[in-house]
């Protein structure tokens, strides 16, 4: 079988900041919409690979600018989650998905174990090694990492407003998600979700499972609705969340130093 990325296409993942000085460890699953060539765009039409059903519209720019504002670490996912989700344990149901939101996904109708593989092989796993790898890096440093999975969602989900402008995910762990929700609660003028618009779990995600709980490591997650994220809302967002998660973090220094 040949490879799914040809040698012309980028490269599964791009990271910023690969010597941030900060704790915070940034990652962004769902940060790229794009499909490679040889899945033939999934059979959508251009304009659904745009939508939010193949990304996560404006994480990428907020990550980014959390990024350097913190002088964070960050790493980025190039493909679409129509591909493979990043935030989906291999294998599992919602890994290589049929039907996103009310959107048949041609390409992903009847996908051949071999194929599932060589998304798993090449889109996913790159992705994910070189999160361990940063995370074992530090370890071995004695330096401190800190995970926090940027996201965002759509206004509306199945006809339905959200009033979220955004959300804290954990699952086991509360540590950092209670004071970075503390945090963020602190301006009134708010609306930010507790375990919503979704709440973490192992079967619904990656990262906050296998990072964050298996490693024992802080982490939260972040959602921020989409609206929100005009270029001026990135950079506010940006600010708020550097804002909120310094102070998080101080708190819990504070607390067992
Ligand atoms: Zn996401």
């Amino acid at each position: 079988m040949p490879p799914l990325l040809a040698a012309d296409e980028p490269a599964a993942f791009r990271v910023e900041r690969e010597h941030g000085r900060s704790p915070f460890v940034l990652i962004c699953d769902h940060a790229g919409a794009r499909v490679p060539r040889r899945l033939d765009s999934l059979g959508l039409p251009a304009e659904e690979l745009q939508r939010h059903i193949a990304w996560d519209i404006g994480a990428a720019e907020v990550a980014s600018r959390l990024a350097a504002l913190l002088d964070a670490f960050l790493i980025l996912q190039t493909y679409s989650r129509l591909v493979i989700d990043c935030n989906r344990p291999p294998g599992s149901p919602q890994s290589i998905v049929q039907l996103s939101e009310s959107t048949r996904i041609p390409g992903n109708e009847s996908v051949p174990a071999s194929e599932a593989l060589a998304r798993e092989r090449e889109v996913f796993r790159p992705y994910h090694e070189r999160i361990c790898a940063e995370l074992d890096r530090r370890k071995a440093a004695q330096q401190p990492g800190i995970l926090v999975a940027v996201h965002s969602f759509t206004p509306a989900f199945h006809g339905r407003q959200r009033p979220w402008h955004a959300g804290v995910l954990y699952n086991r762990d509360r540590r950092l998600a209670r004071a970075v929700l503390q945090a963020l609660r602190a301006d009134p003028e708010l609306v930010v979700g507790d375990n919503e618009p979704y709440a973490a779990s192992d079967s619904t995600d990656y990262a906050i499972p296998v990072y964050g709980e298996q490693r024992g490591l802080l982490h939260v997650g972040i959602e921020l609705r989409q609206d929100l994220l005009d270029e001026a809302g990135q950079q506010e967002w940006a600010g708020r969340l550097a804002q909120a998660l310094l102070e998080a973090h101080h708190r819990l220094e504070e607390i067992s130093p």
